[in-house]
C-alpha cells in the first residue's frame, strides 16, 4: 500500500516561464482560450466537430460508444485514410503542391506533389492487389526512410489492408517475431538503405526473417542497387520497380472503411519489456492525427514541416504521414543520420528547404548540445517558427539550449507527451495560447482529460505527484493489443477501472501543469521518498560537463534504494574523481541532499532503444547483477556488454 509519504516527491523547481511571443500568437490557428472551455464542457461534441475536418464517405451519426475498456468512435461513419491524406488534396487546389520533399542521405532528393504521390499510391495499390492483398490482410513493411515507405502505407490504406511498419534498424530476429505476431502474408522491403555512408542489408535480414512465417511474397524496393546484392528467390521475390512499371496507370478505387476498421498495427519501442502490437482504428486515429497538426503544430498551408523521427515509430506515422498529409501540408523527410556527412545535416536541410516547423527528440537535442552550437550556427535557420519535442521528458537545460540555439529565442517549443497507444499528442501546449515552462509538457490538449491520481484513484491536489491517468476515452486511443485483448485490459485499465493508465509518473504543479517524471517502474524510493528519475537526471544535465545522464535506484540496506547515476560527458571533458564529487555536490545544490547520487559511473554511451530512449531497466539489471530482460530493441548491444564488464571489475 502506498502511504502519503510514498507519493512522488518533486525536488526540482523550475521558475522560468515563456509566454507565446505576440507575433506568434497573432498568427496562430488558436488564439482564443475558449477552445479549452468548449472542449471540456462537452468533449464528445468537440471531437465530433473536429471529425468534420475529414472527408467521410458516409457521415457518422454516432459519436462514442464507451464500454470500458473498449471504445468505438464515429462508428457508423465510413471513410478511407488514403483518400483523406492524398486524393482529396490531389483532386483539389493542392494538386501541384509539394506533399513530400525527400532528402536522401547521399544528397539525392525527390519531390512528390500531391498529384504525383496519388499516382504512386494508386500504382502501389494495384501491385499489392496483384500480389493477393485484400481488405483486412496484414502487410509488414521493413523499409528505410524512402518515399516508397509512405507510398506503401497509403497503398495499404487504400485497399483496406492493415500495415505493420517495422523499423528498418531492427534485426532479422526482431522482424521475424513481428511478422509472426501480425501473421502477415506480404513483406515490403528494400535491397538496402543508407546509414552513415554504409549499406544496411535489409533484404538479407528480410530473407532470414521470413523463414517459417506465412509470408508468401516479398516486394523489394530498389534503393542501393548492386551494393546490397542478396539472393533472389523466384516466385516469392518481386521487384518494386518492375511491378510498379507494369501496374495500370488508372486510379485505384478507395475501399470504403468503417471508422472502427483497423488502419494499422505498430509495435511499441520495448523500453520496458516485450513490445506490444498496438491496434489503431481508421476514423478515430485520423481525427486525432489531423486535429493535432492544426492545434499543437499550428499547421498552415505555407508551412514546410520537418519531423526527424523514423516512420518506423508512432511519431513518424502520425507526424510525418497521417497528420500532416491529412492537412495537405508539405513534409520534409530525411533518409539518414544527423551527423552525415557532418554534424550540421539537419540544419543544412532546414536551410535548403526553408523549414518552418521542426520536431525532434530530447536524445537528439542532448546530442546537439554535446556537439556544440557551432553546427547550428553554420546555417540560416531563421525560417523556423515552431519547435517540438517528443519521446522522453526533456531536461530543462536541453529545453533552454533548444530554445536559444535552434529557436533563436523566439520560437515556441511544444513538448508533446504521448505514446504509441495514444495515437497523437495528449499533453502539450497550444503554442499561441499556453505559457511554457522548460521541462513541462504543460496541460492536456483540448478534448483530452488527463490527471494525476494517488494509489486510491483520487486526483492529487496541486503540488503533488502520482500516476498520470487519462480519465475519458479519446478518438485516437488504441483499440486493443493485437490478438491479446486480455493484456490490453490488464495493462491499461487494470489498476483504475475505466481509467487509462499510461505507466508514467507525473507531478501536478500549482498552476495544474503536468511534469512527467519518468516511468512508474523507474521511480526511486530513497528513505521513503519517491523520486522521479527525470529530476536527478536533469540536475546532472544542468552541469556544463554532462551530456547525458541515466539514474536508477539500486537496492540499499538502509535507504531502501540508493541512487546510481550513469553519466556521459561532453566532448573533450575528462572523467576524474574531482568531477565525480563536483557532480554529486551539484545535485545536492540543485535539488537537495536526498537526491545525492551514491555512485556516479562515467560511461561512453547509455543503453538506448532504437527509438533513442534510455533503457533504465537494463541499467538496473546490470547494477543489481540480474539476468538481463528483453534486449531485442536495444540500439547498440555492445554498450551493455561494456557496462557489464565495468561492473564485473568494480565488484
Ligand atoms: P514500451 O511501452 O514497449 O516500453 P515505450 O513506452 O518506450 O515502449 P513509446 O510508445 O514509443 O514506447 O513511448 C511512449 C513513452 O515515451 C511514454 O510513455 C513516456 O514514458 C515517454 N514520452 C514520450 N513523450 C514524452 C514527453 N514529451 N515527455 C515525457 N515522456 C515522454
Ligand atoms: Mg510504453
Amino acid at each position: 500500500m502506498m502511504t502519503q509519504a510514498d507519493r512522488l516527491d518533486t525536488l526540482l523547481t523550475e521558475e522560468r516561464r515563456f509566454a507565446p511571443p505576440e507575433s506568434f500568437r497573432n498568427q496562430a490557428n488558436y488564439r482564443d482560450p475558449e477552445v479549452y472551455e468548449r472542449a471540456a464542457r462537452d468533449p464528445e461534441a468537440y471531437w465530433a466537430e473536429e471529425a468534420k475536418n475529414l472527408d467521410w464517405f458516409r457521415p457518422f451519426t454516432k459519436i462514442l460508444d464507451w464500454n470500458p475498456p473498449h471504445a468505438r468512435w464515429f462508428y457508423d461513419g465510413t471513410l478511407n485514410a488514403a483518400y483523406n491524406t492524398v486524393d482529396r488534396h490531389r483532386f483539389g487546389p493542392r494538386k501541384n503542391k509539394a506533399a513530400i520533399i525527400w532528402e536522401g542521405e547521399p544528397g539525392d532528393s525527390r519531390v512528390l506533389t500531391y498529384d504525383m504521390l496519388g499516382r504512386e499510391v494508386d500504382r502501389a495499390a494495384h501491385v499489392l492487389k496483384s500480389l493477393g492483398v485484400q481488405k483486412g490482410d496484414r502487410v509488414t513493411i521493413y523499409l528505410p526512410m524512402v518515399p516508397e515507405l509512405p507510398i506503401a502505407m497509403l497503398a495499404c490504406a487504400k485497399i483496406g489492408a492493415i500495415h505493420s511498419v517495422v523499423f528498418g534498424g531492427f534485426s532479422a530476429r526482431a522482424l521475424h517475431e513481428r511478422i509472426l505476431d501480425a501473421d502477415a502474408k506480404v513483406l515490403i522491403t528494400a535491397d538496402g538503405g543508407w546509414r552513415r555512408g554504409n549499406v544496411v542489408p535489409l533484404k538479407r535480414n528480410a530473407d532470414e526473417a521470413v523463414q517459417g512465417t506465412p509470408v508468401e511474397k516479398v516486394l523489394v524496393v530498389e534503393r542501393v542497387g548492386a551494393a546490397a546484392a542478396a539472393p533472389w528467390t523466384p516466385g516469392r521475390d518481386v521487384s518494386w520497380r518492375e511491378a510498379m512499371a507494369a501496374a495500370p496507370a488508372t486510379p485505384f478505387p478507395c475501399e470504403e472503411m468503417n471508422a472502427e476498421d483497423i488502419l494499422f498495427l505498430l509495435y511499441t519501442s520495448g523500453t520496458t519489456g516485450k513490445p506490444k502490437g498496438i491496434v489503431h482504428s481508421t476514423g478515430g486515429y485520423l481525427v486525432g492525427a489531423n486535429t493535432s497538426l492544426r492545434t499543437v503544430f499550428d499547421i498552415k498551408d505555407d508551412d514546410v514541416y520537418f519531423c526527424t523521427a523514423d516512420i518506423g515509430w508512432i511519431t513518424g506515422h502520425t507526424y510525418i504521414v497521417y497528420g500532416p498529409l491529412s492537412c495537405g501540408a508539405t513534409v520534409v523527410m530525411y533518409e539518414g543520420a544527423p551527423d552525415w556527412p557532418d554534424r550540421d545535416r539537419y540544419w543544412q536541410i532546414v536551410e535548403k528547404y526553408g523549414v518552418t516547423i521542426f520536431y525532434t527528440a530530447p536524445t537528439s537535442i542532448r546530442t546537439f548540445m554535446k556537439w556544440g552550437p557551432e553546427y547550428v550556427q553554420r546555417h540560416r535557420i531563421d525560417t523556423l517558427r515552431l519547435l517540438g519535442s517528443v519521446g522522453e521528458p526533456i531536461n530543462p537545460e536541453a529545453w533552454m539550449w533548444y530554445h536559444e540555439h535552434v529557436g533563436q529565442g523566439r520560437c515556441p517549443i511544444v513538448d508533446t507527451w504521448w505514446q504509441t497507444e495514444t495515437g497523437c499528442a495528449m499533453i502539450a501546449p497550444l503554442p499561441g495560447l499556453v505559457t511554457t515552462k522548460p521541462g513541462s509538457a504543460t496541460r492536456p490538449v483540448p478534448g483530452i482529460s488527463a490527471d494525476v491520481f494517488d494509489e486510491e484513484g483520487q486526483s492529487v491536489p496541486a503540488g503533488s505527484g502520482g500516476y498520470l491517468v487519462i480519465t475519458r476515452p479519446w478518438p485516437s486511443m488504441l483499440r486493443t493489443i493485437w490478438r491479446d485483448d486480455e493484456r490490453f485490459a490488464r495493462t491499461y485499465f487494470g489498476k483504475f477501472p475505466g481509467i487509462y493508465l499510461p505507466g508514467d509518473g507525473a507531478h501536478k504543479d500549482e498552476d495544474n501543469y503536468i511534469w512527467i517524471l519518468g516511468r512508474i517502474d523507474d521511480v526511486i524510493n530513497v528513505s521513503g521518498h519517491r523520486i522521479g528519475t527525470m529530476e536527478v537526471e536533469s540536475a546532472l544535465v544542468d552541469h556544463h560537463a554532462v551530456a547525458e545522464a541515466a539514474v536508477i535506484g539500486r537496492s540499499h540496506e538502509v535507504k531502501g534504494q540508493a541512487i546510481t547515476a550513469f553519466v556521459t560527458l561532453k566532448e573533450g571533458i575528462a572523467a576524474t574523481d574531482e568531477l565525480m564529487n563536483e557532480l554529486k555536490r551539484h545535485v545536492v545544490e540543485k535539488i537537495g541532499a536526498l537526491a545525492r547520487p551514491e555512485e556516479i559511473i562515467f560511461i561512453a554511451d547509455l543503453p538506448k532503444t532504437r527509438s533513442g530512449k534510455i533503457m533504465r531497466r537494463l541499467l538496473r539489471d546490470i547494477a543489481e547483477g540480474r539476468v538481463l530482460g528483453d534486449t531485442s530493441t536495444l540500439a547498440d548491444p555492445s554498450v551493455v556488454e561494456s557496462l557489464k564488464e565495468m561492473y564485473k571489475d568494480k565488484e
